[in-house]
């Protein structure tokens, strides 16, 4: 595994004297990070644009938030609110009793878009590879970026500073080796932080911090770790990746490799995206055929049951392996007809697995597997489901049926960043960018 700091040679520090007695040191090469994500969110953003624009509003306890007779919640808090216990997601009515002369503002969207986009453009500036999170929120990859940007760290102060200047709204930025490493550090130091967790710094900087903080871990995965004695992602990390696959089922396995940085998962930007996919990091390499077969069904089944929400269906199934040297293969067939059933999903790739890979020899560190090549929206139900709506319907419901009898407790309540918008603010819920990390 790479470390930063082995990437530092003795000659990439120079003093620099720029005053007599006062010596500052200058990175002469700053390190090249061989894998630069950064997460930026936007501190309470809603309230904040409110604040802006309204200068009355400033420093003053303020919710953007639905009318309480017509049972609205709050959608931002501004920190003064924060408080007196006032969270995003809240009823509103419930928000006025912990706060009475909190200010209620109605939620302007048009506004909070305006003002995104002003912030994707300067994300733009510095990689093409954004992901929206929400609004406000999203990944960026910037491990190409660094020869013409500089270190991850210096874009993270550029990016922060372009926003402060150019909306005069503060940003709070994660930088790491992996998307659930930055996520978790944009938030260690909000408002108006930088995190940087290089990983080399990763076991001792997370170790501590509740299990509650990786990205997914909602309240009824939390209680069940919390029966485990797990409360912290480090009690977490060395807890035994196969007694706790044993209780959470998949989900726990990956839980496993989430708490020990291991998260290869990839900023896909919106706009590109033409496939549907789902994969996942091992907790330990696997070269037993049996678990690679066990992981693909429950990926399959992830990947037709988002396939089935968005009322899609493609043609090409493809299939990711990547051995634990990193060296990546994918391997796809295209099938006569679209599909958006597990079974099917899964029969092609494992004969993908079987036939294209060496899978069962060689240790696999992460299996994916998705779907591509949609059908257009409109006239091609009838051959999307040659034997009529109504059975594809039905064989439909039965699948989710058994997705739901297959998934343990846990693999309900633990969301991915791959498949839910989730964030401390629950800002997407007011049709931001959320659908599209459904
Ligand atoms: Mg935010």
């Amino acid at each position: 595994m790479w470390r930063e700091g082995e990437e530092r040679s003795l000659f990439s520090h120079i003093f620099l004297l720029n005053a007599p007695g006062k010596e500052r040191l200058l990175p002469l090469s700053a390190p090249f990070w061989p894998r630069a994500i950064l997460h930026v969110d936007m501190d309470a953003f809603y309230a904040s644009v409110e604040q802006r624009d309204n200068p009355e509003l400033r420093g003053k306890p303020v919710i953007v938030a639905g009318d309480p007779k017509r049972r609205g919640v709050v959608s931002a808090a501004s920190y003064e609110v924060r408080a007196y216990g006032v969270r995003s997601a809240m009823p509103t009515g419930k928000a006025l009793r912990l706060c009475p002369h909190a200010i209620r503002v109605f939620p302007r969207m048009e506004r909070y878009q305006e003002v995104s986009e002003t912030i994707f453009r300067i994300f733009a500036r510095y990689t093409p590879l954004i992901q929206a999170v929400s609004l406000d929120e999203a990944f960026l990859d910037v491990t190409a970026s660094q020869r013409l940007h500089g270190d991850p760290v210096t874009m993270a102060q550029k990016i922060r500073a372009a926003i402060r200047t150019e909306t005069e709204l503060t940003a709070s930025v994660g930088v790491a080796a992996s998307r659930i490493v930055a996520k978790i550090a944009s938030d260690l130091d909000k408002p108006d932080g930088l995190t940087v967790i290089p990983e080399s710094e990763r076991e001792a900087r997370l170790d501590t911090l509740p299990a509650a903080r990786i990205w997914g871990v909602g309240p009824v995965t939390n209680k069940q770790l919390e029966k485990l004695g797990i409360r912290t992602i480090g009690q977490l990390r060395q807890w035994p990746a196969a007694s706790l696959q044993a209780i959470l089922g998949k989900s726990g396995s990956e839980l496993h490799a989430l708490a020990n940085g291991r998260d290869d998962s990839e900023v896909v930007p919106d706009s590109t995206e033409k496939s549907i996919s789902h994969e996942t990091t091992f907790a330990v390499d696997v070269v037993s055929m049996e678990e690679l077969e066990t992981t693909l069904r429950w990926i399959a089944d992830k990947v037709a049951t988002r396939l089935r929400r968005r009322r899609m269906a493609g043609k090409t199934i493809f299939l990711k392996v990547r051995y634990g040297d990193f060296t990546t293969v994918t391997r796809r067939r295209t099938l006569p007809r679209a599909t958006n059933l597990s079974e099917t999903i899964f029969a092609t790739a494992l004969t993908l697995l079987r036939g294209g890979t060496q899978a069962g020899r060689r240790p696999v560190r992460l299996l994916g597997a998705g779907v591509a090549s949609f059908s257009g929206e409109s006239g091609q139900q009838g051959e999307l489901f040659p034997s009529g709506e109504r059975d594809a319907a039905k064989m439909e419901r039965f699948e989710r049926a058994a997705d739901a009898i297959r998934s343990k407790l846990g693999d309900r309540s633990l969301r991915r960043a791959s498949q839910s918008g989730w964030s401390e603010d629950t800002e997407e819920e007011w049709g931001g960018r959320g659908g599209k990390t459904e």
